[in-house]
């Protein structure tokens, strides 16, 4: 029998991908994105081409191997040539449709920049912080300010703002591992900088992030590949998601919940004081919804709904005093708590349905 069950034709695990489904919005494709992740090439522990099926099997569409320059713990067994990490790593990218995007991570101190789109990792050298920073504009990177409270405050010290006013980048990480800096909100609008979420993974992904709680950054990209994600970073069309939380422009997130929830019909029937109806909602997307209600006719009461990811909720009312009779076109109003748009405030939205009150 042990033998029957170890010839029978399985899938093996690593051959499993979470679709990670997100609703394309406003009429661009919605990319789920890592663009801070090491390998043992400077001090990860994983080999590049581990790090694409691990994207692979989170359902990311691209990933950026970003290796410290300089900084190559394992030099005494591994190569410390960051070309080669996005070499190795490119015919697993092709072979499972993960875009992969070259970078490298330039720092000082505390203070660590992460340039995309790199034509060239070797080329930063030694250098300091601004220099390397300006070979990467010379290379027309993106380039993003990293973990910004990592070890302290985050705060516009004279070398970040030194690198804004030279324009030497236009991205900052909202969302580093599981931190979240508040800080950053306010910055990021103020400064015109694109929001990032990544997770700066070194060790196995499963070892550093539970399944569904690593960072990712939603790309609103024209087209699925480099050069649209790269128009999209320019353009600051991103909205950060991370253990169930997500940070973004109101427009963005409400597209997010249109295009992912969707009620199981939209009339409810009540008949009479003491019953109540529900409406199914279900939710395609791998992005949950905790709602709370703030909207509600006087004559009914609506309670609010938990829909978790590619599950339904239910949404359930009961009348209230008087409740007039016949059929009312309605509007409730929810909070969705966990969707925040920026800077500081939560999204809501409304659900129109038809309430039936029979005598
Ligand atoms: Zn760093
Ligand atoms: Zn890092």
């Amino acid at each position: 029998m042990a033998l029957l069950l170890a010839a029978l034709p399985g899938i093996a695990p690593g051959q499993v991908r979470d679709p990670l489904p997100v609703p394309d919005v406003l009429g661009f494709k919605t990319l789920k994105c890592d663009f801070h992740i090491h390998t043992i090439f400077s001090d990860g522990e994983v080999w590049p081409t581990t790090r694409v099926m691990e994207a692979w099997q989170d359902g990311l569409d691209a990933i950026a191997l970003t290796d410290h320059v300089g900084h190559h713990p394992h030099r005494a067994d591994v190569s410390t040539d960051l070309q080669r990490v996005f070499e190795v790593a490119l015919p697993e990218a092709d072979r499972l449709g993960v875009i992969l995007i070259p970078g490298g991570e330039v720092m000082e101190g505390n203070t660590h920049f992460n340039a995309l789109f790199v034509t060239d990792a070797m080329a930063f050298g030694s250098m300091k912080l601004l220099p390397a920073l300006r070979v990467a504009a010379a290379q027309k990177a993106f380039v993003l300010w990293n973990h910004p409270g990592w070890k302290e405050t985050p705060r516009w010290s004279e070398l970040v703002a030194t690198a804004h006013q030279e324009s030497l980048f236009q991205g900052v990480e909202l969302v580093n591992g599981l931190t979240f800096y508040p800080e950053v909100l306010p910055l990021a609008r103020a400064k015109g900088l694109t929001m990032l979420a990544n997770s700066d993974v070194h060790g196995p992904i499963r070892t550093e992030f539970a399944e569904r709680t690593r960072p990712i950054t939603l790309v609103l990209s024209k087209t699925r590949d480099t050069a649209g994600i790269r128009e999209a970073l320019d353009a600051g069309r991103t909205a950060v998601w991370v253990n169930g939380q997500i940070w973004g422009d109101a427009a963005i997130l409400t597209a997010l919940w249109a295009g992912s929830v969707e009620p199981q019909g939209d009339r409810m029937s009540l008949g009479g004081s003491g019953k109540s109806a529900a409406l199914t909602i279900v939710n395609r997307s791998a992005i949950p919804f905790h709602t709370r209600v703030t909207g509600c006719p006087a004559w009914l009461y609506c309670g609010g709904t938990g829909i978790e990811p590619r599950r339904a909720g239910l949404l359930s009312v009961s009348p209230a005093k008087n409740p007039p009779a016949g059929v009312h076109r309605i509007e409730i109003e929810l909070e969705v708590t966990n969707l925040h748009t920026v800077p500081d405030s939560n999204l809501h939205v409304r659900l129109p349905v038809e309430i039936e009150i029979r005598p």
